[in-house]
């Protein structure tokens, strides 16, 4: 068997907190157990939201953790044509149709939510005519490009992915994937030719990564993933699923919920061991 690879992947739009830290350990954790190797990636692709300085502060906080990785880190704003080429084999397959709805429009006719809690896409722009979208990317209407869920099921039949667990030497088990919980997801953002679902799936077989391991907050999405690996033709790698960490009110903690940083912690006096305490370590 070739030799287990992991990755840490976080998107530098702000600090690394503790529930990043975790999700960190325990893939380093889990890279030791099985004899193989953690690798990091920067999940940059949100252009607005994700800065150099938060990169390089990412480096620092891991390297003071004590964790390091092979060069060279794989970053995702540098690879935007190869994501770009794999939502082209989608559309070649005829699985891409141009989505014009803003997020309004989509809220106001939508038939309910996604495992994130997000509106489903009602499927208003599945039903566009051929010289309809023609007619509106042709007059530069914004636009983003989605899955078509049902084709996209309807060819790759009933799937599956390989889930270890609870801890990652545990016996691997199947489970079934249930994409059509997510609607047809967008694969290529109105200000970008991707989408972390498209990005991901790409990056995890160009690293040939053996364990996805992740937060339980990522375990339904694994579905999408799941089922873009099939049409795509790549490999799908063992998951695991992580607990998260939670603040006093059980919430996740989140840059939204102004959970502390890692620099705030470790300004306060805390030590990486007081992180892998913190992290059940
Ligand atoms: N970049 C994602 C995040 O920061 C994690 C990537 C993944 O595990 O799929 O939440």
């Amino acid at each position: 068997m070739s030799t287990p690879l992991l990755r840490f992947a976080p998107s530098p739009n702000g600090h690394l907190h503790l529930g990043h830290a975790l999700s960190a350990l325990v893939t380093w954790d889990a890279a030791a157990r099985l004899g193989g190797t953690a690798l990091l990636r920067i999940e940059d692709i949100d252009r607005k939201r994700c800065k150099p300085e938060f990169t390089a502060a990412i480096l620092e906080d891991l390297h003071w953790l004590g964790l390091s990785w092979p060069q060279p880190v794989l970053i995702q704003s540098d690879r935007f044509d190869l994501y770009a080429e794999a939502a082209n084999r989608l559309r070649d397959m005829d699985l891409l149709y141009p989505c014009f709805c803003t997020r309004t429009e989509i809220a106001a006719a939508s038939p309910g939510t996604d495992p994130d809690g997000a509106p489903l896409y009602p499927g208003t722009c599945r039903h566009l005519s051929n010289a309809e979208r023609i007619a509106r990317l042709q007059r530069g209407d914004p636009v983003q490009f989605r899955l078509d869920g049902q084709a996209a099921l309807a060819r790759t039949g009933p799937l599956s992915f390989t889930v270890i667990g609870p801890t990652i030497l545990d016996r691997p088990q199947i489970r079934y994937a249930r994409p059509e919980r997510w609607g047809d997801v967008v694969l290529q953002r109105k200000d970008l030719p991707t989408s972390y679902h498209l990005s991901v799936v790409v990056d995890d077989a160009a690293q040939t990564i053996t364990h996805v391991t992740r937060g339980r907050d990522l375990e339904a999405a694994t579905d999408i993933h799941v089922l873009l690996q099939m049409l795509l033709g790549l490999p799908s790698p063992y998951y695991h699923f992580h607990r998260l960490m939670r603040d006093q009110a059980g919430e996740k903690l989140s840059k939204s919920r102004q959970s502390p940083s890692l620099r705030d912690l470790r300004a306060q006096g805390w030590t990486p061991d007081d992180v892998r305490r913190a992290g059940g370590f």
